[in-house]
């Protein structure tokens, strides 16, 4: 206080005299709280304007913050143009692509995050190419969470001798492009949606799974019990085995998963044959077919044919033609 009655006084606003009487006293206790409520002020202004998320002046439709990465996919209606970067073989029939999010254009000051696909989870996008004069377009599922490779994803496609987009795929050089569309998808996980799920997958349709797999147990406060019954041919076609088995590893018994094989070797202790109704019952979560569970489905036609059967046996309602989040039978 007496700091301030010296500043006051030697600013020549009022004499020291004045300051020493009662009526003094009561005007400076005005200036200290005038200060505070002043300091208060430029410290909320100065926080919320260093926090507003930053315009680009180039594109004005696009706000890029510090904090928020730019979401390449914010809608369905456009197509954009992403770059392969990498091109891994995983198996004699499966590759894993790396693909370039393009950045935004702009005038961007200073550090900003690389940009994300803005896929909710479990949702895919839309590869298109035009094959023989036609234009073909597939659905792919990102096997790459938002930020998991800054500015890039990961697309994980089993390439069919026949196939149209597969094949396409399969045969593009490092530094191709190819045109990309989404988020697609009816699914969208969050860790209320149900207390535990039963996943199918066969060959590549581990890839949405995967990525639910992913952010569920990457989430502390998610308790979500998951149990995975992965059908493959051979053994050397599982997909992401040794990232599967260490996702299991470090989950605390929330996330299981079971591998059956149709061909499987001599020393195999999962699953042979066909995923079969025991198997499903044995391997499903605890809570069975209560109305907090859920089942997830993605593989070949013939497959999910086959599970649908099984399934409707242990006593889950029939799957829609087209499914819905909130149906208790998904099918991708
Ligand atoms: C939601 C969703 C997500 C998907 N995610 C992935 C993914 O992450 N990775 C991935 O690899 N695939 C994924 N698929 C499958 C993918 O969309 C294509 O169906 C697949 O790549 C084949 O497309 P294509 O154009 O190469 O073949 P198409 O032109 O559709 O088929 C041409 C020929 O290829 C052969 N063929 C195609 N598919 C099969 C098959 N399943 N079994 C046997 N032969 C076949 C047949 O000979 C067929 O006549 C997903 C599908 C959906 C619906």
């Amino acid at each position: 206080m007496d700091a301030i009655k010296q500043i006051v006084a030697k600013a020549g606003i009022v004499d020291l005299t004045y300051l020493d009487s009662p009526q003094g006293e009561m005007y400076l206790k005005i200036v200290v709280a005038s200060l505070a409520v002043g300091a208060a002020l430029a410290l909320y202004l100065g926080t919320a304007s260093a926090s507003a998320p930053k315009k680009i002046l180039a594109t004005p439709e696009l706000t890029l913050s510090t904090t928020e990465p730019h979401a390449m996919l914010p809608t369905i209606t456009d197509w954009h143009r992403m770059k392969l970067v990498d091109k891994t073989a995983l198996s004699h029939n499966t590759n894993l692509y790396v693909f370039e999010i393009p950045r935004p254009t702009g005038h961007i000051k200073g550090v900003h995050p690389d940009p994300v696909l803005g896929l909710p989870i479990g949702q895919h996008i839309s590869v298109s190419a035009e094959i023989d004069g036609k234009n073909i377009v597939r659905s792919y599922t990102p096997t790459t969470l938002d930020g998991e490779d800054p500015g890039r994803f990961h697309l994980l496609v089993k390439a069919y001798e026949k196939g149209n987009i597969s094949r396409y795929l399969s045969l593009l050089t490092v530094g191709q492009e190819v045109k990309v569309k989404g988020p697609k998808g009816k699914f969208k996980y969050t860790s209320d949606l149900a207390d535990h799920f039963l996943m199918i997958a066969g060959g590549t349709g581990i890839t949405p799974m995967y990525q639910i797999i992913k952010a569920s147990l990457a989430d502390e406060s998610d308790d979500t019990q998951l149990r995975l019954i992965y059908a493959n041919v051979n053994e050397d076609d599982i997909l992401l085995r040794k990232e599967l088995d260490d996702l299991q590893a470090r989950s605390n018994g929330r996330f299981q998963v079971y591998y059956v094989l149709n061909n499987a070797p001599s020393n195999w202790t999962g699953g042979q044959g066909f995923i079969t109704r025991a198997s499903i019952e044995q391997h499903m979560p605890v809570g069975g077919v209560d109305a907090r569970g859920k089942v997830l489905m993605c593989g070949p036609p013939p497959m999910m044919n086959a599970m649908k059967g099984h399934l409707e046996g242990i006593g889950y309602p029939k799957p829609n033609t087209i499914s819905r989040l909130e149906d208790q039978v998904f099918l991708f």
